[in-house]
Protein backbone atom coordinates (compact mmCIF):
# COMPACT_ATOMS: atom_id res chain seq x y z
CA UNK A 1 0.00 0.00 0.00
CA UNK A 2 1.26 3.58 -0.55
CA UNK A 3 1.69 5.57 2.07
CA UNK A 4 1.43 9.29 1.97
CA UNK A 5 3.55 11.25 4.45
CA UNK A 6 2.07 13.62 6.71
CA UNK A 7 3.36 16.41 9.24
CA UNK A 8 2.20 15.93 12.89
CA UNK A 9 2.72 18.54 15.56
CA UNK A 10 2.94 17.02 18.89
CA UNK A 11 2.34 19.55 21.79
CA UNK A 12 1.29 19.90 25.29
CA UNK A 13 1.68 21.58 28.49
CA UNK A 14 5.43 20.87 30.12
CA UNK A 15 5.23 17.70 32.23
CA UNK A 16 2.66 16.17 30.19
CA UNK A 17 4.62 13.23 29.28
CA UNK A 18 5.02 14.35 25.31
CA UNK A 19 9.15 13.34 25.10
CA UNK A 20 8.55 9.77 26.75
CA UNK A 21 5.22 9.41 24.56
CA UNK A 22 7.20 10.64 21.64
CA UNK A 23 10.18 8.42 22.17
CA UNK A 24 8.10 5.35 22.42
CA UNK A 25 6.44 6.56 19.48
CA UNK A 26 9.70 6.21 17.23
CA UNK A 27 9.90 2.39 18.76
CA UNK A 28 6.70 1.55 17.68
CA UNK A 29 7.20 3.24 14.26
CA UNK A 30 10.83 3.57 13.11
CA UNK A 31 9.63 5.01 9.86
CA UNK A 32 8.94 8.32 11.17
CA UNK A 33 10.98 11.24 11.19
CA UNK A 34 11.50 13.23 14.40
CA UNK A 35 13.40 16.45 13.99
CA UNK A 36 16.16 18.15 16.01
CA UNK A 37 15.11 21.84 17.35
CA UNK A 38 16.59 24.56 17.68
CA UNK A 39 16.71 26.80 20.98
CA UNK A 40 18.56 29.80 22.82
CA UNK A 41 18.00 27.54 26.07
CA UNK A 42 20.82 26.78 27.92
CA UNK A 43 21.29 22.70 27.94
CA UNK A 44 20.02 20.89 31.20
CA UNK A 45 22.74 17.93 32.39
CA UNK A 46 22.74 14.87 29.59
CA UNK A 47 21.54 16.92 27.00
CA UNK A 48 23.56 16.63 24.03
CA UNK A 49 24.21 18.88 21.13
CA UNK A 50 22.39 18.08 17.59
CA UNK A 51 20.40 15.13 19.53
CA UNK A 52 18.84 17.14 22.15
CA UNK A 53 18.45 20.18 20.43
CA UNK A 54 20.86 22.53 18.80
CA UNK A 55 21.84 24.96 21.07
CA UNK A 56 22.23 28.53 19.81
CA UNK A 57 23.12 32.06 20.80
CA UNK A 58 20.86 34.77 20.84
CA UNK A 59 23.01 36.23 17.46
CA UNK A 60 22.78 32.61 15.75
CA UNK A 61 19.50 31.59 16.22
CA UNK A 62 18.45 35.77 15.07
CA UNK A 63 20.73 35.21 12.14
CA UNK A 64 18.80 32.03 11.08
CA UNK A 65 15.59 33.97 11.50
CA UNK A 66 17.31 36.25 9.04
CA UNK A 67 18.07 34.17 6.46
CA UNK A 68 14.58 32.18 6.54
CA UNK A 69 15.99 29.08 7.88
CA UNK A 70 12.97 28.15 9.88
CA UNK A 71 9.74 26.87 9.27
CA UNK A 72 8.45 28.13 12.67
CA UNK A 73 9.64 29.43 15.71
CA UNK A 74 8.57 31.09 19.08
CA UNK A 75 8.96 32.54 22.08
CA UNK A 76 8.55 29.74 24.63
CA UNK A 77 8.86 30.39 28.66
CA UNK A 78 11.18 32.96 28.02
CA UNK A 79 13.31 31.04 25.43
CA UNK A 80 13.95 30.62 21.59
CA UNK A 81 13.00 27.43 20.28
CA UNK A 82 12.15 26.83 16.44
CA UNK A 83 11.55 24.42 13.79
CA UNK A 84 14.29 24.42 11.08
CA UNK A 85 13.24 23.80 7.78
CA UNK A 86 16.14 21.58 6.19
CA UNK A 87 15.48 19.08 9.23
CA UNK A 88 11.43 18.66 7.99
CA UNK A 89 12.74 18.59 4.06
CA UNK A 90 15.11 15.80 5.00
CA UNK A 91 12.59 13.25 6.44
CA UNK A 92 9.88 14.28 3.34
CA UNK A 93 12.29 13.62 0.50
CA UNK A 94 12.68 10.05 1.69
CA UNK A 95 9.08 9.59 1.73
CA UNK A 96 8.49 9.59 6.03
CA UNK A 97 5.87 11.57 7.38
CA UNK A 98 7.76 13.68 10.66
CA UNK A 99 6.23 14.29 14.08
CA UNK A 100 7.52 17.35 15.46
CA UNK A 101 7.24 18.04 19.04
CA UNK A 102 6.49 21.81 19.54
CA UNK A 103 4.27 24.39 21.53
CA UNK A 104 1.05 25.59 20.46
CA UNK A 105 2.09 29.12 18.95
CA UNK A 106 4.66 26.61 16.55
CA UNK A 107 1.61 24.52 15.90
CA UNK A 108 -0.32 27.15 14.58
CA UNK A 109 2.05 28.89 12.95
CA UNK A 110 2.93 25.59 10.92
CA UNK A 111 -0.63 25.16 10.01
CA UNK A 112 -1.39 28.67 8.30
CA UNK A 113 1.60 27.78 6.09
CA UNK A 114 0.67 24.25 5.83
CA UNK A 115 -2.50 23.49 6.30
CA UNK A 116 -2.73 20.19 6.30
CA UNK A 117 -0.62 19.57 9.07
CA UNK A 118 -2.30 17.10 11.91
CA UNK A 119 -2.34 19.20 15.11
CA UNK A 120 -2.26 17.31 18.48
CA UNK A 121 -2.64 17.87 21.71
CA UNK A 122 -1.32 15.70 24.83
CA UNK A 123 -3.49 16.38 27.72
CA UNK A 124 -2.76 15.64 31.27
CA UNK A 125 -5.23 13.38 33.35
CA UNK A 126 -5.77 16.53 35.59
CA UNK A 127 -4.25 19.55 36.45
CA UNK A 128 -2.54 17.98 39.79
CA UNK A 129 -1.49 15.10 37.85
CA UNK A 130 0.65 17.85 35.84
CA UNK A 131 1.52 19.54 38.73
CA UNK A 132 2.69 16.30 40.40
CA UNK A 133 5.34 15.13 37.36
CA UNK A 134 6.31 18.57 36.62
CA UNK A 135 8.36 19.01 40.06
CA UNK A 136 8.44 14.89 40.25
CA UNK A 137 11.11 15.69 37.49
CA UNK A 138 13.16 17.78 39.39
CA UNK A 139 14.74 19.59 36.20
CA UNK A 140 13.48 23.26 36.89
CA UNK A 141 13.86 25.70 39.68
CA UNK A 142 10.62 27.36 41.64
CA UNK A 143 10.65 29.80 39.44
CA UNK A 144 10.60 27.78 36.10
CA UNK A 145 8.09 25.76 37.57
CA UNK A 146 5.69 28.30 38.65
CA UNK A 147 6.04 29.78 34.74
CA UNK A 148 5.34 26.42 33.16
CA UNK A 149 2.14 25.53 35.29
CA UNK A 150 0.79 29.16 34.35
CA UNK A 151 1.67 28.50 30.39
CA UNK A 152 -0.38 25.22 30.98
CA UNK A 153 -3.65 27.07 31.43
CA UNK A 154 -3.19 29.18 28.33
CA UNK A 155 -1.42 26.26 26.23
CA UNK A 156 -4.73 24.50 27.02
CA UNK A 157 -7.22 27.14 25.79
CA UNK A 158 -5.61 26.92 22.37
CA UNK A 159 -5.51 23.53 22.25
CA UNK A 160 -9.08 24.52 21.14
CA UNK A 161 -8.18 24.75 17.41
CA UNK A 162 -5.83 21.29 17.51
CA UNK A 163 -7.27 18.58 15.48
CA UNK A 164 -7.32 15.75 18.13
CA UNK A 165 -6.55 15.10 22.04
CA UNK A 166 -5.20 12.46 23.62
CA UNK A 167 -5.23 11.74 27.58
CA UNK A 168 -1.91 10.92 28.63
CA UNK A 169 -3.18 9.08 31.33
CA UNK A 170 -1.55 6.04 30.20
CA UNK A 171 1.15 5.63 28.16
CA UNK A 172 0.73 2.35 26.16
CA UNK A 173 -2.43 3.21 25.29
CA UNK A 174 -1.51 6.89 24.38
CA UNK A 175 0.73 5.71 21.88
CA UNK A 176 -1.57 3.21 20.06
CA UNK A 177 -3.84 5.68 20.39
CA UNK A 178 -1.02 8.33 18.44
CA UNK A 179 0.15 5.28 16.39
CA UNK A 180 -2.93 4.17 14.83
CA UNK A 181 -3.83 7.89 14.29
CA UNK A 182 -0.28 8.52 12.10
CA UNK A 183 -1.28 4.95 10.54
CA UNK A 184 -4.96 6.37 9.55
CA UNK A 185 -3.46 9.34 7.75
CA UNK A 186 -0.83 7.91 5.80
CA UNK A 187 -3.26 5.56 4.20
CA UNK A 188 -5.97 7.53 3.79
CA UNK A 189 -7.15 7.86 0.01
CA UNK A 190 -6.02 11.62 -1.17
CA UNK A 191 -9.32 13.51 -1.63
CA UNK A 192 -7.82 15.12 -5.19
P1 LIG B 1 11.99 22.29 26.97
O1 LIG B 1 12.68 23.54 27.39
O2 LIG B 1 11.30 21.62 28.14
O3 LIG B 1 12.90 21.34 26.23
O4 LIG B 1 10.85 22.69 25.93
C1 LIG B 1 9.95 23.70 26.28
C2 LIG B 1 8.86 23.81 25.24
O5 LIG B 1 9.39 24.19 23.99
C3 LIG B 1 8.07 22.53 25.00
O6 LIG B 1 6.68 22.86 25.12
C4 LIG B 1 8.39 22.16 23.60
O7 LIG B 1 7.29 21.53 22.98
C5 LIG B 1 8.70 23.50 22.97
N1 LIG B 1 9.54 23.38 21.79
C6 LIG B 1 10.59 22.55 21.60
N2 LIG B 1 11.08 22.69 20.37
C7 LIG B 1 10.31 23.62 19.74
C8 LIG B 1 10.29 24.18 18.42
O8 LIG B 1 11.09 23.85 17.55
N3 LIG B 1 9.35 25.12 18.17
C9 LIG B 1 8.43 25.52 19.08
N4 LIG B 1 7.53 26.42 18.72
N5 LIG B 1 8.40 24.99 20.33
C10 LIG B 1 9.32 24.06 20.65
Amino acid sequence: MTRTPHLFVVSGPSGVGKGTLVAELRQRVPSLGLTVSATTRTPRAGEKEGVSYYFLSEEEFERRVEAGEFLEWANVHGNRYGTLLSEVDRFFGEGRSVVLEIDVQGGLNIRRVRPDTVLVFIEPPSAEELERRLRGRGTEDEQTVRLRLSNAASELEAAADYDVRIVNDDLVRAVGELADLIDSYETKERSL
